[in-house]
């Protein structure tokens, strides 16, 4: 395994938001749309940097992220239909919105973290599984 070389800021958020390693930009960081591989096939990263709750912060982005697009897309749901929108239905696309676009953003959010985390802490013992007792 090697160590991704150095890249900007920017870089890693470009890399995330094409669903790619934000540190080395190759693919097959995902396993499926819900759930990251145990490590980058090409630079051997671990997506949760060797720990068990990296996922919060993933979690916190994705939370303002997938409301934010929800309500948005909401908004253009009532613009469509104004001046009159059918009320039912913009109750049950206001529920249905607010529990699918977490689930569609998901990947994003989630490499958008990583990407952030490498850019506030580039390398870290744990990150590529090679010293794996340093957070234990
Ligand atoms: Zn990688």
């Amino acid at each position: 395994m090697t160590d991704a070389s150095p890249t900007s800021g920017i870089t890693r958020l470009l890399r995330a938001f094409h669903l790619r390693c934000p540190a080395c930009g190759a693919r097959g960081i995902l396993a499926h749309w819900l759930q990251l591989a145990p490590r980058c096939p090409s630079c051997g990263l671990r997506p949760d940097r060797g720990e068990p709750d990296h996922f919060l912060g993933a979690y916190v982005i994705s939370l303002g992220a997938a409301e934010t697009v929800a309500v948005l897309l909401w908004l253009v749901l009532l613009a469509l239909s104004w001046p009159d929108p059918s009320w039912t239905f913009m109750q049950w696309s206001a529920a249905a919105l607010v529990v699918l676009t977490p689930v569609a953003l998901y990947p994003f959010t989630r490499l958008l973290f990583l990407a952030i985390d490498l850019t506030a802490q580039p390398r870290r013992p744990g990150d590529f599984g090679d010293d794996e007792d340093v957070y234990r």
